[in-house]
């Protein structure tokens, strides 16, 4: 997912207590939200303003960069003990909808704090509505925003400070675990996206891909990323979908992959995990020929059957590739080909 992080303040120093200064701490978490987030699989969008007023220019930075969430990490003094996160307060006028988002955003701070407070045995203070005067890029920002309070510069013992400040990431991965746990984000997700629909019986890498995403749900049964799509494989699908409102048919195809994030052109076919050629059927052959008209517009009817003419266009596609043998037989090698993104120029 996409979030904005803001490290608070611009030119204003922020917080000073027991030698520290919030600024530089504030900008520390940044750093560690920009590396972890983005070794993550996030796009991280820094948004730490300039201006003096840097907490509507942080919220200026995220909207225009369409984040799906914004995190602003500042450092307290005063009242401590402990860790809290505050949330746009609801306000009369608000409708059912943003009532129902500021609900949503409240329960993500409250669990950002938690997993704060639990990481480094401090206080939990838990989630704050915005006072009247408080933290303007919370109202302004279109997505989802919070501001954690990660601790109070003067917390009693000055204890609270040193144990982030000793071990900053581990607070941050705490923070980032809980935004793909709210948004159902699946992270990193090493394998290639689906380019395909997958069902019982498709092969690959691509089904790995499938069996991460469903694991970083951690609400199913948790499957082996083994590339092979077998009935327990089958059976999450199956709940993901109902789950989901989809039509439950245990196969993974356009409409179930959009849902899942799989953005572009998904062929309806499942790909042939068995050399094809000339006198084959199927839904194997279905994905052969949407793929010759993807990649070379070779406008064969997609019918299943392997004739004439779709003997030839896979001859001409081999013969466009170099590396395949011109056979007509559509192997794996062929099939790696046939996936490609771009399309081939036809001279
Ligand atoms: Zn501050």
């Amino acid at each position: 997912m996409k979030i904005g992080v803001n490290a608070g303040h611009g030119p204003n120093v922020g917080a000073r207590a027991n030698g520290y200064e919030e600024e530089r701490l504030n900008k520390m978490m940044n750093l560690m939200f920009m590396a972890l987030g983005g070794i993550r699989g996030h796009t991280m969008i820094d948004a730490t303003g300039q201006r003096k007023d840097d907490y509507i220019e942080g919220a200026e930075i995220c909207n225009a960069n369409n984040v799906d969430v914004a995190v602003s990490s500042h450092f307290n003094i005063g009242v401590g003990p402990g860790v809290e996160v505050f949330y746009r307060a609801p306000k009369s006028g608000d409708t059912e909808e943003m009532l129902r988002r500021i609900d949503d955003t409240r329960a993500m701070a409250h669990a950002v704090s938690q997993a704060i407070a639990t990481t480094y045995g401090l206080y939990d203070r838990g989630e704050k509505p915005t006072g009247k005067l408080g933290f303007l890029n919370l109202a302004t920002t279109r997505a989802p925003a919070i501001l954690i309070e990660w601790g109070f510069l003067d917390a009693p013992g000055n204890t609270d400070v040193p144990k982030i400040i000793a071990n900053p990431t581990s607070g941050v991965l705490a923070v980032l675990q809980v935004l793909e746990r709210h948004f159902n984000s699946p992270g990193v997700n090493p394998y290639p996206k689906p380019r395909s629909k997958q069902q019982k019986g498709s092969q690959g890498s691509e089904v790995s891909w499938l069996q991460r995403f469903l694991n970083s749900l951690k609400r199913y049964l948790r499957l082996s990323e083994d590339g092979s799509f077998g009935p327990v494989t089958q059976g999450v699908v199956l709940r993901y979908q109902s789950d989901n409102r989809l039509e439950p048919d245990g196969i993974a195809g356009p409409l179930t992959l959009a849902k899942m994030g799989v953005t572009g052109t998904i062929c309806p076919y499942a790909e042939p995990s068995v050399s094809l050629k000339k006198g084959s059927q199927g839904e194997g052959v279905s994905w052969i020929q949407w793929q010759l008209n993807r990649r070379m517009k070779a406008g064969l009817v997609v019918d299943g059957g392997f004739g004439n003419l779709t003997d030839t266009a896979v001859r001409n596609f081999q013969r466009l590739n170099n590396g395949l043998a011109v056979d007509g037989i559509v192997g794996s090698m062929t099939r790696a080909r046939l996936k490609e993104e771009t399309s081939i120029r036809i001279v």
